[in-house]
């Protein structure tokens, strides 16, 4: 992808420097089976105000539930309290790295400003969180091991940077337009969260068995990759597509499918965002449209 020396977002919070060694988790536990991987559950949207949220966010503390939109499963996140340490050196690649998801959440945030308001609604770009290691959200403790997710109770997305080494290498999917579809995945949670979509999943679920929630979980997460591929199309639309992109994209899509990542070892009702075969099919049928009206729940 063609970004560098483009414009990059101002909602990106940098607090790698912040450290946060003390809470390191391990970077295992991928492929955990069953309900290892999570979608937010989190109910801020609507005219929840902040003791509403504080209260929410105290009862799923009080009830272990995890809120963690987990891309690729595994981990599970904590609630101890933060340690501050000295902040590690940031190395040249990751603030390299650093300003490439500057500019895609930029071109998110171009993007969705212009299809909300299309439908006479307006965007709130969500803010970026980049950390290292760990860092508190208002879902709990967001470790590296976690994976980027999106929070619905602070609208923020968090992610460490390190998440694209494990990427590369343990899921081979390297290519910087793999990571742009990581950012753009969460983003579209962002914008489901916005749509009511997100709202409506965790009041339903309420209700609902655990089979029931992880094949509405598999439905939210492929219309999420679906809106990763409207975003490519954006950006293919401005000429800042390179070769083998469009490939990268749908390699990670494949990486980390469900079924790919539990290696058959786990059945298809327990999986909740969805198989290899349906996250490249959602991711394309969103990149060949552009259309977000194709990327229906
Ligand atoms: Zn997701």
């Amino acid at each position: 992808m063609k970004w560098q020396g483009r414009e990059r977002s101002s909602n990106v919070e940098d607090r790698r420097s912040q450290g946060g060694g003390g809470l390191g988790g391990s970077r295992g536990g991928f492929g955990m089976p069953g309900g290892g991987m999570r979608i937010p559950t989190g109910r801020a949207g609507g005219g929840l105000g902040l003791v509403g949220i504080v209260v929410v966010v105290g009862i799923m503390l009080l009830l272990g539930m995890n809120p963690l939109d987990m891309l690729t499963g595994g981990g599970s996140t904590t609630t101890t309290s933060s340690q501050q340490y000295a902040p590690p050196p940031s190395s040249a690649g990751q603030d390299e790295l650093a300003d490439f998801v500057g500019v895609v959440v930029k071109d998110t945030e171009t993007l969705w400003t212009e299809v909300f308001q299309q439908n006479n609604l307006s965007y709130v770009p969500p803010k970026v969180v980049l950390f290292t290691d760990a860092t508190q959200s208002a879902c709990g403790v967001a470790q590296s091991a976690s994976g980027p997710f999106y929070c619905p109770n602070d609208k923020k997305v968090y992610i460490d940077l390190s998440f694209y080494d494990q990427l590369r290498r343990q899921f081979g999917a390297p290519g910087d337009f793999a990571q742009a579809y990581v950012i753009a995945h969460e983003i579209g949670h962002a914008v489901q969260d916005q749509t009511g979509v997100l709202p409506e999943f965790n009041r339903a679920r309420a209700t609902m068995s655990q089979e029931e929630q992880n094949a509405y979980s598999v439905r939210v997460e492929l219309q999420a990759d679906c809106y990763a591929g409207v975003w490519a199309n954006y950006v293919k639309q401005q000429n800042y597509l390179e070769q083998g992109d469009v490939e990268e994209a749908i390699n990670a899509a494949n990486a980390i499918g469900d079924d790919t990542l539990t290696r058959g070892q786990v059945s298809e009702r327990n999986f909740t965002h969805g198989t290899s075969a349906q996250r490249m099919a959602s991711l394309k049928k969103g990149m060949d449209s552009g259309d977000v009206g194709q990327c229906t729940l």
